[in-house]
């Protein structure tokens, strides 16, 4: 039998579903397991927007759209760019997608070649490298530390940049640090994007996701690089409508136009029920995103104020998004039951046998010693998740 493709097996499968799977399984088998690894909201989807989707149900909206998306979504989300970031798109610059992964995923098929360099700041989301890879480009990673506040700073950027630089992917707030870029930082990027004639891809999945800083600022707003901005957003995260996977991008007229090309030869339209759901979402005024937010810096101080009492766990505070990325270095090296904990996988191997708590580790999103610990719990959950993470804390400093 002949093998498979070159690239795909340098690919690597996405770590977080991976554990996702893992947890369902223990689930399965009545294991009382908590799950600090959820990349979504656990609310659910506003009313309003699922009685738009039963509607156009109803309606028999079921059928294909336009490969570009369906007239009102698009109008809204021209509206939503403009209310929210400043950002003003003609119809012919949006292109709705299967989520934002997918509008990624577009993007990049859209503007990358073979040998293309695309630079990514660590830690990262899991699948953008893969997703640089799979559009035959080198992912370069420039790595942050807790210290900085997980930030790349302009110097790390220009360093990052030669000629075969054809994009920089950028996410703030980020998933999976929390982190930020202000306004000032991204004007300094700016003047070396102008510069280098680089695109951005701007993912701005987790802007409504902020707690005390000032607002999300979008990179394309910077006037001198607007064309080399590909600004990418969906529902998912604002709404609680990860299952709906509505995701979009706005750029300029010929990315915009090549990426649908790519989606036109791909999936077609995304789901033409979610679109009249995500229709309403982005353009029904409606609290439940400010209710979803309080609720998450409530527990965001919770799991902070009791992380800060854990020896060893040292953490950087997320401003936005609903993950904390503790370097647990100081567990590194122990062992336990005659076992070395040797990197931060077997850290929440360890985590997830001994105390049935889950967390990702940071190797995963390309930063070692570090775990990801979702916020996106009850609270009920987060406070037994603090029991099991102080207990295995205190195992792992007294084993021999
Ligand atoms: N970008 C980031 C940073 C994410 O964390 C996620 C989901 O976890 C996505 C994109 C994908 O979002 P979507 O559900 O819209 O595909």
């Amino acid at each position: 039998m002949k093998t498979l493709s070159l690239k795909i097996q340098h690919i690597e499968e996405s770590q977080t579903l991976a554990f996702t799977r893992i947890v369902e399984k223990m689930k399965a088998a009545g294991i009382d397991v908590v799950s600090l690894n959820a990349g979504e909201p656990d609310f659910p989807t506003p009313p309003h927007v699922k009685m738009a989707a039963i509607q156009a149900i109803e309606e028999n909206f079921t059928h294909y759209t336009a490969n570009q998306g369906i007239p009102k979504l698009i109008a809204a989300i021209i509206s939503k760019f403009a209310v929210d970031n400043d950002l003003h798109f003609e119809p012919s610059q949006i292109l709705v997608s299967t989520g934002t992964k997918q509008a990624i995923f577009n993007a990049l098929q859209a503007i990358c070649n073979p040998g293309d360099e695309v630079v990514i700041p660590a830690p990262y989301w899991v699948s953008y490298p893969e997703m640089v890879k799979l559009a035959d480009a080198r992912p370069v990673i420039v790595p942050t530390t807790l210290e900085s506040g997980f930030k790349m700073t302009p110097l790390q950027l220009r360093k990052a940049i030669n000629t075969k630089t054809k994009a920089l992917l950028l996410n703030s707030p980020s998933n999976p640090t929390g982190s930020m870029y202000s306004q000032g930082e991204l004007e300094e990027f700016a003047d070396i994007v102008e510069e280098t004639g680089i695109f951005v891809i701007s993912d701005e999945i987790y802007e409504k996701i902020v707690y005390d800083g000032p607002k999300h600022f979008s990179i394309g707003n910077i006037k001198q690089i607007r064309d080399q901005v590909i600004t990418v957003n969906g529902v998912s995260k604002a709404y609680a409508m990860t299952g709906w996977r509505i995701g979009y991008l706005g750029a300029s007229n010929q990315v915009a136009a090549a990426a649908a090309k790519v989606q036109s030869q791909v999936t077609s339209n995304a789901n033409s029920i979610a679109q009249r759901a995500a229709t309403v979402a982005l353009s029904a005024p409606s609290n439940d995103v400010d209710t979803m937010v309080t609720e998450f810096k409530r527990r965001r101080d919770f799991l902070m104020g009791e992380c800060a009492k854990i020896p060893g766990i040292e953490i950087s505070k997320p401003k936005g998004a609903f993950y904390f990325f503790p370097s647990m270095k100081a567990f590194i090296g122990k062992r336990i039951d005659g076992e070395r904990i040797k990197d931060d996988e077997d850290l929440c191997r360890f985590f997830l046998n001994d105390q049935q708590l889950v967390m990702v580790p940071g190797s995963a999103f390309g930063a070692k010693d570090h775990v990801r610990i979702s916020f996106a719990s009850s609270m009920k959950e987060l406070e037994k998740a603090v029991q099991r993470l102080k207990e295995g804390c205190r195992k792992l400093h007294e084993g021999f």
